[in-house]
């Protein structure tokens, strides 16, 4: 799956979800995207809640900003470093975050950084569309 494609199929899961919630107020609306709820309440919206399965290791983790808003993705790379295609890095630089190398590419690496699944990183975004909060992260249009 290439980014883009993860991007538009989340982004959809995320709306459907949005949709069902209807007038839900904002605070409720997080809470409702807590992993424990969302395992029971939405459990084709990550395929690690079959598992029961947190991508981190957090107390409280929330799934309203998966992805994250500093993420920034081009399926076609952004630029060449030491000979290898970046595809993707982290817009903060965030000191919890690492990047994948291969012979040819650079992916960046979140597999340590629970920056958008704290709710205080998530009521900073809030956005009620998701494409919305993650208009930096890659433009729909490309
Ligand atoms: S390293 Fe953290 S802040 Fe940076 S893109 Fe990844 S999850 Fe977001």
């Amino acid at each position: 799956m290439t980014y883009k494609e993860w991007f538009e199929s989340h982004g959809k899961k995320h709306r459907a979800v949005m949709e069902r919630l209807g007038d839900l107020g904002d605070d409720e609306v997080i809470a409702y995207f807590r992993f424990e709820n969302m395992v029971e309440q939405e459990p084709a919206f990550c395929p690690l809640y079959q598992m029961n399965k947190k991508c981190h290791d957090m107390e409280i983790l929330n799934c309203y900003l998966c992805g994250c808003p500093h993420f920034r993705f081009d399926d076609h790379g952004f630029y060449k470093e030491e000979e290898k295609t970046v595809y993707s890095y982290c817009a903060i630089h965030s000191a919890h975050g690492g990047k994948l190398v291969s012979k040819e590419a650079i992916h960046q690496d979140c597999s340590r950084c629970t920056i958008p699944h704290q709710e205080s990183c998530i009521k900073q975004h809030f956005k009620r569309d998701w494409f919305e909060m993650m208009a930096d992260v890659y433009k729909i249009s490309n």
